[in-house]
Formats: structure tokens, sequence, C-alpha cells
């Protein structure tokens, strides 16, 4: 009796822990039958575009980079699969929910390529695309409507309006239908109701099986005319209602169920939620953060006297080189030089130029204007890995 009692409870937690496994292991199963899979990565940055694309065969590119504040997340997703290097980086427009990255992926990674639009378009007249990759050994390739570009296995058809709107700068997204095996899917930028509709009146094949909806699903997006003609499975939405609550109108809310699609939001408190094509079959999975311990901790952030305190609470001592800091209104980043250990119990200043105090030992974080005195500023510190270790609002001395 005992042994049957037993064998029932391995059995349960058998079942219980291959949960989590089964996923992996179905895609796994997958990939032997047919090789490496395409993976579409939608990194949950909120109200921005940026996805991850790994291409069997080629290499990894992103469409559009999210906000700049968005960079630690996805930093956090090229670190925990390894990438180094992008080939390339698509750009739908010059927003900067869409291109806020550019420059931060050129300093902290080799990229080959960037593709914009061949078109003049008005969004990057505040974001001075050509400049900024000027500074960086980066190729910038423009774009033109209806030109086929093939990465492997992976063929892109690259779609831009024929005609610049000035007034309304989404309408001037570079859209890209992109085709692996069985499955393709539609990436519009920014497209609202006026570039749809030429988008539609020009091209044909446009059915796709996932469609990243335009400018994130708000109602200027997203016609009853283009879900019909793309008729898309899967609907993915770069927005919440947190972020902004047009993301989630009643209207695509009921037209998405209407045409039967399944959407996805940038909500929930997963790192990205992959589309995995193995050409002929699809399977979606959540790819959630891992949980990193540090003894190291931020003490304090003084905004009058411009500097952070570390202290390592633990008992060993901890290398924090390329440990990463970064102000959170401000936007500013700082990385640990190389060699810096913190020993058990022992406080490490990093301080800025504008920071008058006597305070020993230090790391001078040579910016200035770091903090951001007028908003609540915070301090985040990650690990080399951009795995968020500790967080500390700001106090005033004389508070
Ligand atoms: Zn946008």
């Amino acid at each position: 009796m005992k042994k049957i009692v037993w064998l029932f409870v391995i059995a349960c937690l058998v079942v219980v822990s291959g949960c989590q496994q089964q996923k992996t292991n179905a895609v796994d199963q997958q990939v032997e039958e047919h090789g490496k899979p395409c993976v579409l990565s939608f990194i949950n940055v909120g109200k921005g575009d940026a996805f991850l694309i790994d291409v069997p065969d080629d290499g990894y590119y992103l469409c559009d980079t999210g906000k700049e504040q968005d960079f630690a997340t996805i930093a956090r997703v090229l670190a925990l699969k390894n990438i180094n290097h992008i080939n390339g980086i698509f750009l739908s427009h010059g927003h900067l929910d869409h291109a806020g990255n550019v420059e931060n992926l050129l300093k902290n990674y080799t990229v080959d390529k960037i593709y914009i639009s061949n078109q003049e378009d008005p969004s990057y007249r505040k974001f001075p695309i050509r400049e900024i990759v000027s500074r960086y050994d980066v190729e910038l390739v423009e774009l033109q409507s209806n030109q086929h570009l093939q990465f492997h296995d992976l063929g892109i058809d690259v779609w831009i309006p024929p005609y610049v709107d000035k007034k309304n700068e989404n309408n001037n997204s570079v859209v890209l239908k992109m085709r692996y095996g069985n499955h393709s899917i539609l990436m519009t930028g920014d497209m609202e109701l006026e570039e749809e509709a030429t988008f539609l009146f020009e091209n044909k094949d446009i059915q796709s099986d996932i469609l990243k909806l335009g400018h994130h699903g708000e109602k200027d997006a997203t016609s009853i005319a283009l879900l019909e003609r793309v008729k898309p499975k899967y609907g993915i939405i770069t927005g919440n209602a947190k972020e902004n609550p047009q993301s989630v109108n009643k209207t695509i809310k009921k037209r998405l169920e209407q045409f039967q699609v399944n959407a996805f939001y940038s909500e929930g408190n997963q790192l990205c939620t992959e589309f995995i094509s193995t050409k002929n079959r699809m399977k979606i999975r959540y790819f959630y953060d891992q949980h990193v311990d540090s003894d190291v901790r931020i003490e304090e952030l003084n905004i009058d006297e411009d500097y952070v305190l570390l202290k390592n609470n633990g008992t060993q001592t901890v290398n924090i080189s390329n440990y990463h800091l970064r102000s959170k209104k401000g936007e500013e980043w700082f990385t640990i030089p190389e060699e810096t250990m913190i020993k058990p119990n022992q406080e490490l200043y990093i301080k800025t130029l504008d920071c008058d105090e006597d305070v020993q030992p230090y790391i001078l974080w040579k910016e200035k204007d770091v903090w951001d005195d007028d908003l609540k500023e915070a301090v985040v510190l990650y690990d080399k890995n951009y795995a968020r270790i500790d967080k500390k609002e700001g106090v005033k001395k004389d508070e």
C-alpha cells in the first residue's frame, strides 16, 4: 500500500515539475525534426516597439528599438541569449518609442547595418539618424519600396508609401512582410488608416499569420479592410492599459475578437513573448528573466551631493566590474570599471564632477548633471548582464 502511495506522490511531482519543462521539450523536439527554429521575440517594453528576430544560419535582427528607458530590458534579453553582435536593425520610422535606443545599441554592441526608409521621412528631423550613424562603424541602408531581402531562409518584402505624409509622421512607417517556411508576419510600425488605405490598394499578397498592429493598437489604425486581407491568427499590440489606455480600446479589441485574432499585449511580467517557427509548426511561449542574487546593495543616493553609495553586505568579496548604474529620470548610464572589487562590509562611493564632498573611497562617474533634481530621481543597479539588483530613491540632505 505504502509503495502505491509513494508511486502516486512521485507521479504527481513529475507532472507538476514537468509543466514548465514541457513547453521547452516540445520546442526542442521540433528543433531535432526541423533544425533550428526562427524566433520572433516581442520584447515587453510597454508603449514602444522592440522585436528581436533570431534567423537560423544567419544572425540576429532587431525591428525597432523601444524607448530610451527600455534599454535595460532589451540589453537583458540580449545578455540572456548571449548576443553581442546584431546583424541589422530595422527602423520603421524615427519616433523615440521606436528608435530610442539606436545609439545605446551602437555603443554597446557591434551592429552591421541599420535599415531605414529611403523617403524623406520627417520623423528623422528630431532624430538625426545619419549624424548618429556616422559616429559609429555601421552601414546605413536606405530601403526601397517593393525591395526583397533574403536572410538565409527568412524572406522580407519591404513596402514604403510612395508619398510623404508631412502632417502625420506615423503614416510614413516602413512596412515589412517576413516569411519563414509556411509562416509570415506583417510589421507595420505606427501605420495609421491613411497609410493602410494606400498599402491595401497597392499590395496583393499581404495575408500573414501574425499582424503587429499599427500605431500601438489605437483606434486610428487596423481597419476592418486590413483585417479582411491580412487574416491574422495572432495580433501583437505594443501597448498596455497602464501606459497607454488607447492601446486597449474597445473598438479594436472587439474587431480582433470578430476576426478571431488571438491578441498579445505588452503586459505581464515576461521579458518577451516568443513566436517560434519551425517552418511548418508554430509555438508561442513566454520568456522570463532569471533571478540573480547579489550582496552588493545601494545604501544611498544623495541628489544634493551627487553621489551614490554602494555597500557589500555579504561575507565574500564581490567583483563588480562592468556592473551598471542608471539614473532613472536623468537617463544616464555608468559602467563600473574593470577590476573593481568590494570586500565584505566595504562601502564605495560613485560620485560625479558636481560632488564637493570629501568621500572615500570613490570612483568618478565622469558625467555632470547625472541626476534630475526636479523629478523624483532614483538609481538602479544592474549586474554585468543587466540583471536588476537594487533600486534606491534619491534623498536630499536638507530634507
Ligand atoms: Zn509609436
